[in-house]
């Protein structure tokens, strides 16, 4: 069997220095906010080359902070307007009705899977007060046109970066970079995974900062006084050394699924498959390779029956979620065609030539 994605061999490659890592930790007997997340959260905002980079303690909590900061700043309240794309995954749309704030679901391009700018600008009210962009599968959105239409409008731009650690621009710009603030997800199964839930928010605003991180500890600057009606979402202090052992080979593991990407790109021939479009080597980071086909459940039965593992992200569109009934009826067509065609093929830093190969293989010879 192949598997879609082999979590205990990609973290045995690093089992020598996660256990050192726990003994570390372990002795130094101080578990939460000290030295290693300091170390990880100064590490990982150099990455991103920004200014600020704030552990939380999983990816949808970053972007509710990164909201809820906002309003405690008086720059968005109950009720404003955040434009998302309707083909995400659910967390992105989760984190603004959190925040009472409303979702303001936007078409995806059919060929990137990434928010069409296209489609933004018919989209903004009065009460719109910012862009959620969503780098899906590990591909960077149109920053670049997204930015400029943030800019003539004034609205905020949060990127929603749980897929897309390390991926670049053409301008040398990283993922987490280009707008005001970025949630990232240390999910086991994302680019950068933890061996538990993490996430982070980076930024290169102050004020913001400064906010998120009260709000993150109670909403505390200083011990045992409260200014805001604050949550708990930490990143513990074991997570956070594992992510620094981890980060150092992040780029080196992206290069390797490029090269699984560019053989299926240029191998997999099959009529019958759509294969995913992208504009800049750099700015994907495959965090999922996505096929379309037409007739996915039987695809999917036939590389099951040739043990190869596929997932589907997502099956059901956020609007036909139970959890939104309020948009149910509603249709957006291209995000409905995604959701029904989509299929993620197995793509990781463990997945041997020889599998590619045999995944191709099958592929190809899939209804011929
Ligand atoms: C994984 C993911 C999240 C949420 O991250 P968690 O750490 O699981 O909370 C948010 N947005 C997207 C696009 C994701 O893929």
């Amino acid at each position: 069997m192949i598997k879609f994605l082999d979590l205990y061999q990609i973290n045995q490659t690093y089992k020598k220095d996660l256990v050192q890592t726990f003994e570390r930790v372990l002795d130094s007997g101080w578990y939460i906010m000290g030295a290693e997340l300091k170390e990880f959260e100064e590490k990982f905002a150099n990455y991103c080359n920004t200014k600020h980079c704030i552990g939380v303690a999983n990816g949808l909590d970053a972007l509710i902070l990164i909201i809820r900061a906002y309003k405690e700043l008086h720059i968005f309240k109950d009720g404003d307007e955040i434009l998302v794309p309707s083909n995400t995954y659910i967390a992105s749309i989760l984190a603004i009705s959190a925040n009472n704030l409303i979702p303001v679901l936007v078409e995806p391009n059919l060929e990137t899977y990434n928010l069409d700018p296209e489609n933004i600008e018919k989209l903004i009210t009065g009460k719109t007060v910012a862009i959620l962009p969503v780098h899906l599968y590990g591909q960077l959105c149109e920053m670049d046109a997204i930015m400029e239409i943030a800019k003539k409008f004034n609205l905020k731009v949060i990127e929603d970066c749980a897929q897309s650690h390390g991926a670049i621009s053409y301008s040398g710009k990283k993922a987490g970079n280009f707008g005001d603030a970025a949630g990232f997800s240390f999910y086991p199964g994302k680019n950068l995974g933890a061996l538990g839930d993490g996430g982070a928010i980076t930024t290169s605003d102050d004020k913001l900062a400064e906010t998120i991180r009260a709000l993150l500890n109670y909403g505390s600057h200083i011990k045992y006084e409260n200014r805001y009606k604050g949550i708990n979402s930490r990143l513990d202090e074991l997570q956070a050394a594992f992510l620094s052992v981890k980060l150092a080979k992040l780029d080196e593991e992206t290069e390797y699924k490029r090269k699984i990407a560019e053989r299926y790109l240029k191998e997999i021939t099959n009529e019958k498959i759509i294969l995913p479009s992208t504009t800049e080597r750099d700015a994907h980071v495959w965090h999922l390779f996505v096929i379309r086909t037409a007739n996915r459940a039987d695809l999917q039965n036939y590389l099951s029956k040739n043990d190869i593992q596929t997932v589907i992200h997502y099956p059901i569109p956020p609007h036909k979620q139970d959890a939104y009934k309020e948009w149910n009826t509603l249709n957006f067509p291209i995000s409905e065609i995604i959701h029904a065609q989509v299929l993620s093929l197995p793509i990781s830093p463990v997945l041997s030539d020889d599998d590619v190969t045999t995944i191709i293989n099958k592929i190809n010879l899939y209804g011929v």
